[in-house]
């Protein structure tokens, strides 16, 4: 989700900067709307990897939707690399403040639907270029 809607936000801005900037806010925005985790870590991780990969290489790798996708995932990078933790605290805002990430709300299958139907309208957007 993350991933797609950095995508989305991306290619609507139009700048890769400003598609970075937007990526990297919306996921800490998305981090706080209560939402099941995907049970399965390496599916979401491949979903991720792939995503990136098909925008890439239909949008090119600096294309403001592809900079957005990435900045919007990256952040949850520390939740599967072990980075830093300085004072033992993760390193993105919304991973610091307790409580910020909630359960419940919005299922995993209505993530994926919903991540779908954005990348969808990316890549439709990507090819009519
Ligand atoms: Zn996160």
């Amino acid at each position: 989700m993350h991933i797609a809607s950095g995508a989305a936000a991306g290619a609507l801005v139009r700048s890769p900067t400003a598609a970075a900037l937007v990526g990297a806010t919306l996921h800490f925005f998305g981090d706080r709307v209560p939402h099941e985790d995907v049970a399965s870590k390496r599916f979401e991780i491949w979903c991720g990897v792939a995503g990136v990969f098909v925008l890439a290489a239909t949008r090119g790798p600096l294309d403001p939707a592809t900079v957005g996708a990435v900045a919007s995932a990256a952040p949850d990078l520390e939740h599967v690399v072990r980075l830093p933790r300085p004072g033992g605290r993760k390193l993105f805002p919304s991973h610091r403040i307790p409580g910020w990430h909630r359960p419940g709300g919005i299922s995993a299958e209505a993530q994926l639907f919903l991540a779908g139907a954005l990348f969808g309208a990316v890549f439709a957007a990507g090819f009519r270029r």
